[in-house]
């Protein structure tokens, strides 16, 4: 069996624990899609009653999605006995109940298949030159070539006394002490034999030293002459000449993000400006006529935006320049003024809210009717199945789900990596680190379950609470995510790999 790539939904009352395989075709849409779009994968039904039902679709790899990806059409269901059925409606008799009585398909792509369309028409921002300091978290646009050798000079790695080491090879040595070296002064002349010098960390030996005996390992006699405690042996306490790195070499490489250990390294490479891309500009909108701001207050049916500051705050902290716009009330046309204006001002615009098929989830229609083409809408995940992505005129636009854990759960899995690849970043995906189940985890239904959870510095990792796209406590709590397959128990002790938050 393939890798399924595309799911349809198939909302129905399901009842009966059944095994069930399906061939799908479609109708009532463009010719382009007419016909049969190819086999489901045999799903089994776990629960009775109501529900969506989301199937492996396994060919053709993928289905082409029609604009804003819904599709309607027949299906049938293929069963042992022979008998079928096709259409919205229908009963199967010869099981003596009710299989379905409601069907359509919505064609939900894998999170793979969604990240892929989202990078592919992303470029990275023009490249200007920065200071080092102004240049954190930005992402090199050149290789960056060492200026100088690190260390400049072979030096002292310890505070004490360079010597020559075939002199102080054992214990109880006495040499006197004429010369006195600090950090950044040369010495003028060569230490003599018989003799030793007082030096400091990073001070460049004297010509004719060959190591150091620290401080610890020394006493001053009453005639000020030091005596060794220790013997030594060459190149002992030194630190030599471009040891770090020599001039030339490549220290950072393009694609590479600028925290402070490589603005540090760029610096003591002798560059004070770099090559990068500049800040993406992130335009973040929220949606929905419920929305207030924090510290107004709330009449009844009111709720406190939170996506706002989530998606400002993820977004700068990534390096991003966040321009907030106001809230897009639940209105078509209101809704196209913002989009369109949020378009004009920055690289990406991220909406949160808005994104679903209810009747005041306008993002989409918005969209649709600005002209903007719509190259997904809803991946066969979870938390946040209706997602989006769209393109206008050169601008793009990714709408989030408006379920504040949906929100962010879509945006470190999609908007982060475009934000990465607009950044002109090397890396686009989130950090993960793999750790052990301290306690089970599993996902019964029939979407990838990308569940939040607390990675302990131990490694253990657990759930971090209830999993709803609701409960913002528990999203909180965590510190990254576990993907769990469809239909998976997990017992403790399973190793599993988390996907990190960004640093923030
Ligand atoms: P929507 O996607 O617009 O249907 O919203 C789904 C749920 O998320 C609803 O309960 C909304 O009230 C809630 N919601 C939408 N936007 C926000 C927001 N900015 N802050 C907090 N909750 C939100
Ligand atoms: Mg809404």
């Amino acid at each position: 069996m393939g890798q399924a790539r595309s799911f349809l939904t198939l909302r129905g009352s399901f009842f009966g624990n059944q095994r069930i395989a399906l061939s799908v075709g479609l109708c009532g849409i463009g010719p382009a899609l007419a016909g049969n779009v190819g086999t489901g994968g045999a799903f089994a039904l776990s629960r009775e009653g109501d529900q969506d039902v989301d199937v492996p679709m396994l060919a053709p790899e993928p289905i082409p999605l029609p604009p804003g990806g819904v599709v309607w059409g027949h299906w049938r269901i293929l069963g042992g006995t022979g008998s079928e059925a096709c259409g919205k409606r229908f009963r199967r008799e010869k099981w003596g109940r009710r299989v379905v009585d409601r069907a359509f398909y919505r064609i939900m792509i894998t999170y793979e298949d969604a990240l892929e369309r989202v990078l592919k028409p992303l470029l990275a921002v023009p490249v200007v030159s920065m200071s080092l300091t102004e240049a954190l978290g930005c992402c090199l646009a050149e290789d960056v070539s060492a200026l100088v050798d690190l260390p400049g000079f072979d030096t002292a790695s310890m505070d004490g006394y360079a010597v020559r080491a075939g002199e102080v090879s054992r214990s109880g040595v006495v040499l006197p002490c004429r010369l006195e070296l600090a950090a950044g002064r040369v010495a003028d002349r060569s230490l003599e034999s018989g003799e030793c010098a007082r030096i400091l960390t990073g001070a460049p030996m004297p010509a004719g030293s060959d190591a150091v005996v620290m401080q610890e390992d020394t006493e001053r006699e009453v005639d000020g002459r030091i005596r060794f405690l220790d013997g030594v042996k060459p190149w002992e306490n030194v630190r030599f000449r471009g040891e770090d790195f020599r001039m030339g070499t490549r220290v950072l490489a393009v694609g590479q993000r600028l925290g402070p250990p490589q603005l540090a390294l760029a610096a003591a490479a002798g560059r004070a400006e770099l090559r990068v891309h500049r800040k993406v500009r992130v335009v973040v909108a929220s949606s929905g006529d419920e929305l207030r701001s924090p510290g107004t207050p709330l009449a009844p049916g009111q709720i406190y935006d939170s996506n706002s500051v989530l998606l400002t705050t993820l977004f700068r902290s990534a390096g991003a320049e966040v321009i907030r716009v106001p809230t897009l009330p639940d209105q078509l046309e209101a809704t196209m003024a913002g989009l369109e204006s949020a378009l004009s001002m920055g690289d990406l615009v991220i909406t949160a809210g808005g994104a679903s098929v209810g009747d005041r989830d306008f993002l989409r229609p918005a969209w649709e009717r600005l002209g903007g083409r719509l190259d997904f809408f809803k991946v066969a995940i979870k938390p946040g199945k209706p997602v989006f992505f769209g393109t206008l005129r050169g601008g793009h636009l990714i709408g989030l789900p408006g379920n504040p854990v949906s929100a962010f759960v879509t945006a470190v899995l999609m908007a982060l990596p475009a934000l990465r690849r607009l950044q002109g970043s090397a890396e686009v995906g989130l950090p993960t680190t793999v750790g052990t189940l301290s306690a089970p985890l599993s996902n019964p239904g029939l979407r990838r379950h990308f569940m939040r959870v607390i990675l302990e510095e131990s490694g253990q990792v657990r759930s971090a609470g209830v999993q709803a796209s609701h409960i913002i406590l528990s999203l909180a709590r965590s510190n990254g995510l576990v993907d769990v397959p469809p239909a998976t128990e997990w017992v403790a002790g399973t190793p599993v790999r988390v996907l990190r938050w960004p640093e923030f």
